[in-house]
């Protein structure tokens, strides 16, 4: 069995929903197709929810009232058969009575907040599986919030994913497709919660990882996984092939196209995961699975709203136990830490979530004296083969950003990442001349020298 995710562009329009169930049904193995938020609900939802937390009603009212419209006119183009609308439309009616009523919350909290953006999801498999049955497919809506569950960190249980959904399966062998939501799933408490933006992806490898696909599809706006952020570098390229180690470390540093932790799943069960471009289906995309033949550096990424501390102490001179206390620090804060250097008395860290950056430096202060934080830092990381044999690599990229200032600069601590921290205002300098050359100078210098 196979997993296929669609995102929001995939699923934002009727005639894309159409192209869809043409390309699921092509072949004839059984799937599970994870579907996200028609593109642009997920943010009207949330922006709804931020009206409601300011008790302005007019503009809750005029957002919902925007967001129908939309739904309304969507149906219309969706189905071809007016029973199939009729019921269509019940589905948009009764979503929008519980997205004005969970709105009318006071206070309005983060549970309602969760409950809201959940609808995205839902609506979207609604209308599709409406859309399916219309076609007189064989396919069946499974509940994500069934049978995802998350711990108190916010962390996904996959061995109670997997006993659920399996469960849920068994029930379900005569049916080719299964319909689930992304994004959502429940905690502890039982209520409404989510995988955090872009989580969809996370919940198809979440998925794949609990069933052992055969392959997890990540279908989406481009074709795979680009050697730079195509967002801010003209010239990119898709990346045929990647070890779940390299697009694990593109995905956590910033590549847009997979959510963050979406590879560790897939790599723990050892799924292979295709990354494949809705609007064209043809095109190869990306293939991510536990060995690769191609180039040597394969792709650039960079993440954004880090802050840099800096911690000195003439204690750590021969000193052992300091990092440790160090690291408790931020153990104790659960705050994750990106990147580290050290000298001989100092260490500096990057963190991107500063929630509690005051608690932190505080305790800090404590065991060693700190300079000023930097904030509106990116990390710009490198990723490819980097086994220690090789040379030139720091070479090359260092004599790109000959001219841009560098922060920090991390290399070793895999064989897959080099990673450079740079002011913010620099990210974009700093990934269009890496893009030049790492990847275009030994091609252009070739063709200089045979047309010699
Ligand atoms: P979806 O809605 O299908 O989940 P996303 O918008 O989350 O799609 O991800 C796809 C987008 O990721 C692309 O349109 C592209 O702009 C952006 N992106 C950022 N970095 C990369 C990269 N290295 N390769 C491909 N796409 C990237
Ligand atoms: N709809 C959610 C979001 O916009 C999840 C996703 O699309 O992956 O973040
Ligand atoms: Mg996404």
């Amino acid at each position: 069995m196979q997993v296929w995710k669609f995102g929001g562009t995939s699923v934002g329009k009727p005639e894309r929903m159409h192209s869809i169930r043409t390309l699921i049904t092509a072949d004839s193995g059984r799937k599970i197709v994870v579907l996200s938020a028609l593109s642009g609900t997920t943010n009207a939802l949330i922006s709804m929810g931020e009206s409601a937390k300011a008790n302005n009603d007019a503009e809750v009212q005029e957002k919902i009232d925007a967001l129908k419209a939309h739904y309304d006119a969507f149906i219309k183009e969706l189905y071809s058969t007016e029973e199939s609308l009729k019921k269509g439309q019940t589905i948009v009616d009764n979503e929008f009575n519980f997205i004005r009523s969970v709105l009318k919350s006071r206070p309005f909290t983060l549970k309602q907040d969760k409950e809201l953006v959940a609808q995205g999801e839902i609506m979207s498999t609604q209308l599709f599986q409406g859309y399916l049955e219309e076609q007189s497919e064989s396919s069946v809506l499974l509940p994500a919030l069934d049978f995802m569950r998350i711990d108190t960190d916010g962390e996904p249980e996959l061995e109670t994913i997997e006993a659920l959904l399996g469960d849920m399966l068994d029930h379900q062998t005569d049916k080719q497709l299964i319909i689930t939501q992304g994004f959502i799933c429940r905690n502890p408490r039982g209520e409404v919660d989510n995988l955090k933006r872009g989580g969809s992806d996370y919940t198809a490898s979440l998925i794949g990882g609990a069933i052992r696909a055969e392959e997890i599809q990540i279908w989406t706006d481009i074709d795979g996984m680009h050697n730079n952020d195509p967002r801010i570098v003209k010239r990119t390229f898709p990346i045929r092939e990647l070890t779940f180690e390299e697009a694990a470390e593109l995905a956590y540093f910033g590549a847009k196209i997979l959510h963050p932790s979406t590879i560790t799943p897939a790599k723990m069960r050892g799924v292979p995961v295709r990354l494949k471009n809705t609007m064209e289906p043809q095109a190869f995309g990306t293939l991510i699975a536990t060995t690769t033949t191609d180039r040597e550096i394969k792709a650039i990424a960079a993440k954004d709203g880090l802050t840099a501390i800096y911690i000195h102490s003439t204690r750590m001179l021969n000193a052992y136990g300091f990092l440790r206390r160090v690291f408790e620090i931020f153990e104790k804060y659960k705050t994750p830490v990106d990147m580290i250097t050290t000298s001989e008395v100092s260490v500096s860290v990057t963190i991107d979530n500063d929630t509690n950056l005051a608690e932190i430096t505080a305790e800090l202060s404590e065991i060693a004296d700190l300079e000023e934080h930097d904030r509106d830092l990116s990390i710009i990381c490198i990723v490819g083969d980097f086994k220690a044999d090789k040379e030139g690599i720091a070479l090359k990229v260092f004599e790109a950003m000959k001219h841009i200032p560098i922060r920090m600069i991390s290399y070793g601590a895999s064989e897959h990442n080099l990673s450079i921290l740079v002011w913010s205002k620099d990210k974009a300098e700093a990934l269009n001349v890496l893009n030049e050359r790492l990847f275009y100078y030994e091609d252009a210098m070739k063709n200089i020298f045979t047309a010699q």
